[in-house]
Parts: C-alpha cells; structure tokens; sequence
C-alpha cells in the first residue's frame, strides 16, 4: 500500500514507524471500531467526502462497543485526519481512522484496556480494480448477517468483519464478485462492506436500518435520488424480489454506486447497468468531485483549515483534558 505517514495517538509517524505490538487486544478480539473514508480531486484541490459525518459514526460505534474514554473529539479527528491526507501529499485516496484497545483488555472487557486511535490513508482510486460502468455479479450467500443483538451492526466493529469475510470468500471463491447477505429472518440486509439499493418502477428501494450499517453513500443517494424527483422508500426485500427488480446497485465509500448486473446467474433487467443507477452514480460522482450543488456541503477541502476548528490552532497531537 502507499502510505507514507500515519497520525498515530497524536503522532504523525512514518508508516513503517506507526506499529502496533503483537500482545494488543485489537489484534486478537477485533476489538475496535473503524471508518472508510474517502478524499478525491476537485477543481480546488484535494478535498473528503463528508469527513465529519464518518467521524460522528465512528463516535457512534465506540459507544456502541462500549468505550467511554476515546481521547479524541470529533474535531480533533477532522484535524487530525485532513492533516494526514495532507502530509501524504495524495490526491484521491483513501483513508482509515481505527480506534482499538490496547494497553490491557485480555479479561475481555473494555474498561480494563485503553483506546488507542490512528488515522492511516493510502492511494487508491478504483474499487477492487473494477469498471464502476460494467457492473459486478453478485449471489446471495449462505452466510446470515449478524443479528443485531449478536452483533452491533450499526456500529463499524473490527470483529463483525470476520462475518464478511466469511461471506465474501465464499462468494469469491464461486465465481462472484460481491456477496449479498440475508439478515436473521432471511430478509435481504447488505453487502459485506457495502449498502444495497434496488430500483422497481422507478422509485428507490432500501432494506430499512434494522439488521444494517446505516451508510453514508446510502444516505447520500436517497437524498440525491429525492432532488431527481425518484420515489425513495425503505422496506423488507425477500429474495425473490431481488430476481424481480428493474436494476441494483451496490453503494459505499469504496465501492462508490457500482451496477450489480447479475444475481445467482440470473440477468438484473437485461444484464446491463441500469438508467437509473447510472443517473444516481453521475450524480454522485459529481458530488464527490466537487462539481454537484451539494458539494460544498459535503466536502472537507484538504487545502483549508476544517470549518470545525477555525480559530482553534493544531489540535494535531493535543489532547481532550
Ligand atoms: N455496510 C457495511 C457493512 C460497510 O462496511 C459499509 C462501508 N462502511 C457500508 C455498508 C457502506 O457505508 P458507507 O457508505 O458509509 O461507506
């Protein structure tokens, strides 16, 4: 990976520097939260796509786990992270903030370790070297997502991953590009690292937040399918309805809106990526460049000090008190 400098616990090391010991909790339980972020090129420089909103849920899943002292405010991670975007000196890439415990925890509890938290970022531009125009094929795995009192799906965990993994895996390893999980009761949930929308007589269609991360692409689709004047409606998707929409997509930080063209080997509309999906992927493309009406809202521009801490110095390297 290309990655030169790491923000480590309010360090800013050099990636080969920025280690993290074998006997850490983290590690071995996956006990931490995390966020994928992404920065891309626009006409004024580098600039990440909703920045605070990805560290608000990152705030959100440490409580979820449990943490009660992360020593980093929200502010100071917008800092933290637009200062490593900039001592990397990338473009578009991408960007991981983790919050892990260290220092302790083995007796599996949270308040006997402590938060650790970095922010790394690398260059990377295409998802899992894919044409974002040709669509992807997709199958519904035999691996469940988690049930939301098994797991904390609203919450970014470390831990939960193994669940995709499992999932992905299986669908990498017969012949598929993206996994499609159920949720407990076999209704249609997400992706292994990404949301899932479907278009049927032209409105939107989203599985509701019960069993799933509640994404920020997804949230920013349905507000931008709502400006086109789509219909957006949230509810439960059974499996066969899956064989039965006009056109679906995958969508998250990484994936961005990717086509899905093919579920269980039985063609999406006619195996071609959809009008709809495409008119949503322009759209959000042009958000995330800084080109889209939206735009300045949702982007932290790399080459200014954060809206957040205007006036309030570096907090690179401070502390909360
Ligand atoms: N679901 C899961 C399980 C994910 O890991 C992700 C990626 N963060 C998403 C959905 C999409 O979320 P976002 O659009 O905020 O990246």
């Amino acid at each position: 990976m290309n990655s030169k400098y790491i923000w480590l616990n309010g360090e800013m090391l050099e990636t080969s520097r920025a280690t993290v010991p074998f006997l850490t909790v983290g590690l071995h339980y996956g006990v931490g939260v995390f966020e994928g972020i992404r920065a891309y090129d626009t006409a004024r420089g580098p600039a990440v796509f909703r920045l605070r909103d990805h560290l608000v849920r990152m705030e959100g899943s440490a409580k979820i786990l449990g943490f009660r002292d992360v020593p980093y405010s929200v502010d100071e991670l917008v800092a933290a992270t637009v200062e490593t975007v900039r001592a990397n000196g990338f473009g578009a890439c991408y960007i991981r903030p983790l919050v892990y415990l260290a220092e302790g925890g083995w007796n599996l509890t949270i308040d006997t370790g402590k938060p650790h938290v970095g922010v790394a970022v690398w260059e990377q531009t295409v998802y899992a070297g894919r044409d974002l125009s040709k669509g992807v094929k997709a199958t519904v795995t035999s691996f469940t997502r988690s049930h939301p009192n098994a797991n904390m799906t609203k919450a970014k965990v470390c831990g939960n991953y193994a669940n995709s993994v499992l999932a992905k895996t299986e669908a990498f390893r017969n012949g598929f590009d993206e996994a499609i999980m159920l949720d407990p009761e076999g209704y249609v949930a997400e992706c292994t690292g990404a949301n899932l929308l479907l278009v049927r007589g032209g409105r939107l269609i989203s599985p509701p937040l019960d069993a799933i991360l509640d994404g920020v692409t997804r949230n920013t689709l349905m507000q931008l399918a709502g400006e086109m004047g789509l219909e957006v409606e949230e509810r439960r998707i059974s499996r066969d309805s899956l064989y039965l929409a006009d056109e679906a997509f995958v969508c998250g930080t990484a994936a961005e809106v990717l086509p899905i063209i093919e579920i269980d080997r039985r063609p999406v509309r006619d195996g071609r990526p959809g009008p709809v999906t495409l008119r949503l992927q322009a759209a959000y493309m042009d958000a995330v460049h800084g080109r889209h009406a939206r735009s300045d809202e949702w982007l932290e521009y790399v080459g200014v000090v954060p809206r957040s801490v205007e006036n309030s110095g570096d907090f690179v390297g401070r502390r909360v008190p």
